[in-house]
């Protein structure tokens, strides 16, 4: 019923394509954002949501695991929403600044997905199910935040300092929807480029098989996200500095606002479309 509702949506909604009103330039007019959802379900009480909420590593252990955003909680419904071939390839143009297409699906895309997440509180209300979408939640809280991944002014912050109460790549990792890269974004069948959401419910299904052990295991560490990345925020030894990423994000809201963005490491990466082949012995 959900991959129904999530596929309807999807086809049905005209803001899926970019608006003659809201585009920043004619080329982009009529542009699809995102293309066909990948869905995979947790068990609300599955043992690493626990885990997140008291290692200090995961999501500056203040992760609220499902319960205790709703407390009859029995499934954890985590949808991926890759962009389309256009936005991705219109990003890859030129990898210092974001394109228009890629400003127009993080800032339109954003509001998609949360039209989404409230169309889906409105039909399983309607079916007698309780239902909490954690983004758009009065109690979802990203520290250090702007919505973004920072804040201007992070100079003095390290890795440890940003999290949130609620991780829509952890959730993904937990329902089986794939792993996490170099670049931290999680690589999914339909590759690492696109967003998620996620809704907690008391409905019942049957968890998503995850076919992997590690957090990393798709990745195949190739290093190219590190050699894309404009604000050398990626090295293959300690992963991605969360400060010098998001001084970057704070610099392209500047010059964008409100718009932002960058995604370099999720464009022209063995891992944009799908899970990289690994390399031969
Ligand atoms: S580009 Fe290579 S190293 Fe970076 S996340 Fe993708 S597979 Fe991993
Ligand atoms: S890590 Fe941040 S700054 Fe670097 S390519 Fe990715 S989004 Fe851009």
């Amino acid at each position: 019923m959900i991959e129904e509702l999530v596929m309807d949506f999807i086809q049905n909604s005209k803001r899926n394509y970019i608006s003659e009103a809201d585009a920043l330039d004619e080329s982009v007019v009529g542009l699809k954002l995102f293309d066909t959802p990948l869905i995979g379900y947790a068990d609300a009480g599955d043992e690493l949501f626990e885990r997140f909420k008291t290692d200090t590593k995961i999501t500056g252990g203040r992760f609220m695991p499902p319960k205790e955003w709703l407390h009859d909680a029995n499934t954890v419904v985590s949808i991926f929403m890759p962009y389309s071939r256009e936005i991705k390839s219109g990003n890859s143009r030129d990898m210092i600044t974001p394109s228009n297409e890629w400003l127009h699906a993080r800032y339109e895309g954003q509001k998609l997905i949360e039209e989404l997440s409230r169309f889906l509180i409105d039909e399983l209300t309607k079916r007698g199910y309780q239902c909490v979408a954690p983004d758009i939640d009065d109690r979802f809280k990203s520290f250090m935040g702007t919505g973004t991944s920072g804040t201007v002014g992070n100079k003095g912050l390290t890795n440890s300092d940003y999290g949130s109460n609620w991780s829509e790549r952890h959730v993904a990792f937990v329902a089986g929807l794939g792993t996490f890269g170099l670049s931290k974004g999680l690589i999914t069948k339909k590759g690492i480029a696109g967003r998620f959401t996620s809704i907690i419910t008391d409905l019942k299904h049957e968890p998503s098989h995850r076919d992997y052990q590690g957090i990393y295991e798709y990745c195949t560490m190739c290093g190219v996200c590190v050699k894309n990345c404009p604000a050398g925020a990626i090295t293959l030894e300690r992963g991605k500095d969360h400060t010098l990423c998001a001084d970057y994000l704070d610099g392209m809201l500047e010059t964008f606002y409100p718009r932002y963005g960058c995604g370099k490491c999720q464009v022209k990466v063995p891992c944009q479309d799908g899970i990289p082949k690994k390399r031969q012995k």
